[in-house]
């Protein structure tokens, strides 16, 4: 496949994804949302670290486990430091890592995962400014690992409706490739 313009982008979550989890409050499963507030317990020489969700409804509280009995030296001291201080920066790291909630063993709402893209340059890219042609290869690295379906996300590239897109893929106007990392969608 030869293309005429290359375009890079990254898609990145705009904010800590929710989860969705049985609340005993509530007696249904709900939506918890990252309060951005860590907690942290010490006994003896351990500490136990957890981030802490929220059901969106009644405030039932979940703890997502960060550290589990960790000896204290272990822990550097910086990070420590922004645990003790709920740095909402960190907080958002691990609200945005599927791999921190398969450990937790709790379910990402997926269907609400808010993205924005940037440029490699990490700028965030308005996509209807964008003039896309025949030729054009757009190549979108996904570092966050979003289970993202193939026509929703070359919607969202393209400003146009999810029918347009199976249109535009049945009639081999547009090429799409995807891997784990990285979506490439050709334009023809
Ligand atoms: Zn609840």
């Amino acid at each position: 496949m030869s293309y005429l313009r290359k375009i890079e982008y990254k898609i990145v979550p705009d904010k800590s994804f929710s989860v969705i989890h049985n609340c005993p409050g509530c007696k249904v499963k709900t939506r918890y949302i990252n309060t951005n507030h860590f907690r942290v317990n010490a006994n003896g020489n351990k500490l136990d670290v957890w981030l802490i969700y929220q059901c969106e409804k009644c405030k039932h509280t979940l703890n997502l486990s960060i550290f589990e009995r960790q000896s204290a030296g272990k822990i550097p001291q910086e990070l420590y430091q922004k645990f003790l201080s709920n740095d909402e920066e960190l907080a958002n790291e691990y609200g945005r890592d599927f791999t921190f909630f398969v450990k937790n063993q709790v379910e990402v709402d997926n269907n609400n995962i808010i993205c924005s893209f940037e440029d490699m340059k990490g700028m965030l890219v308005e996509l209807k400014e964008m003039n896309y042609k025949t030729g054009d290869l757009i190549s979108i690295s996904n570092p966050y690992g979003l289970k993202l379906r193939e026509e929703k996300l070359v919607a969202m590239v393209l400003g146009i409706s999810r029918s347009m897109v199976k249109k535009l893929i049945g009639s081999g106007k547009v090429f799409i490739r995807q891997d784990i990392e990285k979506f490439d969608i050709e334009i023809f």
